[in-house]
């Protein structure tokens, strides 16, 4: 068999990684896990998650994530802080290119996931910090008693706009469509709370204000034409996800949103490289399936250093 310094690096350490790491330590491969910071990804914005099977009453992302990092390190699997720049995947040893440093693997698993996704509109970068946010669990409770837009109609923009209301006096609900994405059971809720207000058929044109905060933003109304401004102390943005793939360069096949092909072995174009959770094409993105896939890829990279 060829040299490398890894039978299998895991890039990425939020639910999936872990999950990998744990399947693949448990196999006594030689295995290292990459975190570009602290191990968790995503799901440590997430306040309570109550659709994780095993614990009836909920968990929050930042518990669950802690227990995954302690089981996977009770099983000896190693972590490196460092941000992956680049991948050679032209040879069966695979290169990686770290911030200090190459190293050496026979498979990879990307557990990358993914990013908000920005609006794109006139003073949404100005204000990030100054009232426009993606996290409603690291900045709801900047908001007490004020008034704040949030923007979608996604799970994200529902399950955490009913989180805002533990602070904020008042939410608007801004989305596109007259119908939500989201899951019903959030929508429900969402429906029932007083202080959610929801503003249908409408985008967010801009976000405006002082120096230092957000005072208002701009509304129009994609049936009617109409436009009003709004104020508001902060707007929440939620509008999807993009792939965290920047290191990837076009080795590996991806879809029209940039989000990687895999198959049901989460094996990628590229032999011995596999891809799981958010950062895949997948028809459903939620922690359990994340760590399905991520099971199931560490499996699969066994097997290709065995028949290797
Ligand atoms: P999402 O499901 O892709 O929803 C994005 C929402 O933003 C959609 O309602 C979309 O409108 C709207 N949108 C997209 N671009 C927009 C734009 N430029 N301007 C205004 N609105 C725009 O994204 P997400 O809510 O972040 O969720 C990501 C994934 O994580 C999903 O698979 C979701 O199920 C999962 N997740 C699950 C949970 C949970 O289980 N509790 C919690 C959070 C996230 P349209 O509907 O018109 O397309």
């Amino acid at each position: 068999m060829k040299k490398a310094d890894y039978d299998l690096v895991i890039i990425g350490g939020g639910p999936a990684g872990l999950t990998a790491g744990i399947y693949a330590s448990r196999a006594r491969m030689n295995v290292l896990l990459l975190e570009k910071a602290a191990p968790g990804g995503q799901v440590l914005v997430s306040d309570w998650i109550e659709n994780y099977p095993g614990f009836p009453e909920g968990i929050s992302g930042y518990d669950l994530v802690n227990k995954m990092t302690e089981q996977a390190k009770r099983f000896g699997l190693t972590f490196e802080t460092s941000e992956v720049l680049s991948l050679d995947l032209s040879e069966a040893v695979k290169k990686i290119e770290l911030n200090d440093k190459t190293i050496t693997t026979l498979s990879i698993i990307i557990a990358t996931g993914a990013s908000p996704r920005k609006l794109g509109v006139p003073g949404e970068d100005m204000f990030i910090g100054k009232g426009v946010s993606f996290c409603a669990t690291c900045d709801g409770p900047f908001f007490k008693e004020n008034v704040v837009a949030a923007v979608g109609g996604g799970d994200t923009a529902v399950q955490e706009s009913i989180f805002l209301t533990k602070f904020a006096k008042k939410v608007y609900l801004i989305h596109r469509r007259d119908e939500l994405r989201a899951t019903k059971i959030l929508q429900e809720r969402a429906i029932a709370n007083d202080k959610i207000e929801f503003i249908w058929d409408s985008v967010v044109t801009g976000i405006g204000g002082g120096l230092t905060n957000v005072e208002k933003i701009n509304v129009k109304n994609v049936k009617t034409g109409e436009e009003k401004e709004i104020p508001v102390s902060g707007c929440f943005v939620w509008v999807g996800i993009l792939p965290n793939t920047s290191f990837l360069k076009d080795n590996l096949k991806v879809d029209e949103n940039g989000f990687i092909m895999a198959g049901p072995n989460m094996e990628t174009s590229v032999p011995g490289v596999f891809a799981v959770g958010d950062v895949r094409n997948t028809p459903l993105r939620q922690i359990v399936t994340a760590v399905g896939d991520a099971a199931i890829a560490a499996v699969s990279a066994e097997h290709y250093i065995e028949n290797m």
